[in-house]
């Protein structure tokens, strides 16, 4: 999922609505905005793209000068309407909106409990979740707010709206990326940075794992709300799930792909091939890097229609199967006869480096050199980002030489764990999904892991 919000801006339903259509890639099953006006807080969300749900005559209803958005991606919860966010309570002790991005592992323990305290639950996200302990703690809203945060454990990235306030809290571990900066007389909030630079906003400090930052009477202020912090950035979030002009933790995704396919190359030396593509869209910065480190020439050999949404999130594997054959096309011109390396940024479950290869073939090519800019997943992810059930992932069930003939390559080929921690040595990366090392207790989650 994606966040954005933006404190004492005018007309901060526009400024959210781009900010929004800027994380689109981070979600696009529903979208939605809470507004505040001062005194109400003004809601409006459905399923679908930005652009969908919010038309023009829907964003001149959503008056004043804060807000907070979110683009959808669902792991946990489903798809009904009442999972879509900001979720908003209003109370006679004042109305709240919570929009979150990650997954909260003690979810359903806290979910429990609340409901044994007499909570009610429209939905079943654990968004929900998050605003019933909030509305549930007592004292001013930042100490709710805290208290809330001591309280969950996995990953979040999370905004909350009052009439007259926007906190902004980050997971202890640092798990999913949010970053704030100065916008005009106030402030913008954003899972990514990419859509501070369509503001022309080039300056912004990320949150710290463990951190409140609250936005209030103009001014904004920090607050560590733990000392046990770790640093554990989700590496697919530079693998695959980010933007690549977004900068994460200092680093920007782009140059990060770049030093994955650089380090294929290197374990390539020898290889004869003839020319090297990416697959579109994210592995076009590892491919880039793959064709610079080796020398082989980059080329355009797979051609992407940009009218459909990304394949993975559609839910059903039969939408799956049919969204990926309306996505991508060979460039026969240039395949045809030639020995290609072929980089794909991850492989799940290896469908579409199958189709992929199967594709290539069939339009010629005389070998395909499978490149995974990544390690192959074998666990799953508790923390936000569907790598889907441990059933389903090739790589938990099957070795690369299994993996290389299941997916019809000539040759494959991917990164080690140890290598993509190299790639970005100054920080601290989860990948847990890589080799299941979990940074967090799992609850409930643990049973799916030991099925
Ligand atoms: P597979 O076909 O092996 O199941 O999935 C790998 C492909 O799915 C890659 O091309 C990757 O770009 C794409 N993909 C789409 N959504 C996701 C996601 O949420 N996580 C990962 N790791 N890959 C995804
Ligand atoms: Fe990211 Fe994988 Fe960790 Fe999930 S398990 S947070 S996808 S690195
Ligand atoms: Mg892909």
């Amino acid at each position: 999922c994606g966040v954005f919000g933006a404190y004492r801006i005018e007309n901060a339903s526009s400024i959210t609505y781009y900010g929004l259509h800027s994380l689109q890639h981070r979600g696009q099953e529903a979208s939605g905005m809470a507004v505040c006006d001062g005194k109400e807080i003004h809601v409006q969300k459905g399923k679908g793209l930005t652009v969908d749900v919010f038309r023009k005559d829907k964003l001149n209803q959503l008056e004043g000068d804060l807000a907070i958005g979110h683009v959808r991606y669902s792991t946990a919860g489903g798809q009904e309407n009442e999972n879509i966010q900001p979720i908003v309570s209003k109370g006679h002790l004042g109305s709240l909106a919570v929009a979150h991005n990650g997954q909260i592992v003690n979810e359903k323990e806290l979910r429990l409990e609340l409901e044994n305290q007499g909570a009610i639950f429209q939905g079943t996200s654990d968004s929900e979740v998050l605003l019933h302990l909030i509305q549930k703690e007592k004292g001013t809203l930042l100490e709710k707010v805290i208290k809330t945060a001591r309280r969950l454990e996995g990953a979040f990235s999370f905004l909350v709206l009052d009439e007259d306030s926007i906190y902004a809290v980050r997971d202890r571990h640092g798990l999913r990326p949010l970053s704030y900066a100065a916008f005009k007389d106030g402030y913008v909030i954003s899972s990514e940075t990419c859509a501070f630079e369509v503001m022309g906003i080039y300056d912004s400090t990320d949150l710290k794992p463990g951190e409140v930052v609250e936005f209030k009477k103009g001014l904004v202020k920090k607050y560590q709300y733990t000392q046990d912090i770790t640093h554990h950035m989700c590496a697919m979030e530079y693998i695959y799930f980010a933007r690549p002009d977004s900068v994460v933790e200092g680093i920007n995704v782009h140059a990060f792909r770049k030093k994955t396919g650089a380090v294929l190359a290197k374990k390539d030396v020898g290889l004869e091939a003839d020319i090297v593509i990416g697959v579109p869209d994210s592995s076009l910065s590892a491919a880039i890097g793959y064709a610079e480190a080796s020398g082989i020439p980059l080329e355009t050999g797979l051609y992407k229609n940009r009218y459909v949404g990304r394949t993975f999130i559609q839910p059903t594997q039969a939408m799956r199967d049919r969204g990926v054959r309306m996505k991508l096309s060979p460039v026969t011109s240039v395949v045809k006869g030639k020995s290609v390396v072929m980089i794909d940024d991850s492989i799940v479950r290896g469908t579409t480096s199958r189709r992929i290869v199967r594709l290539l073939k069939e339009a010629g090519a005389k070998a395909v050199h499978v490149r995974i800019a990544s390690p192959v997943i074998t666990h799953p992810c508790f923390y936000g980002v569907d790598t889907s059930t441990k059933e389903e992932l090739i790589g938990a069930h099957m070795n690369k030489d299994e993996i290389e003939k299941y997916i019809e390559a000539d040759s494959l080929q991917y990164m080690e764990v140890e290598e993509l921690k190299q790639v970005a040595k100054e920080i601290g990366l989860c990948v847990a999904c890589f080799n299941g090392d979990y940074c967090t207790p799992l609850y409930s989650y643990q049973k799916v892991l030991e099925k």
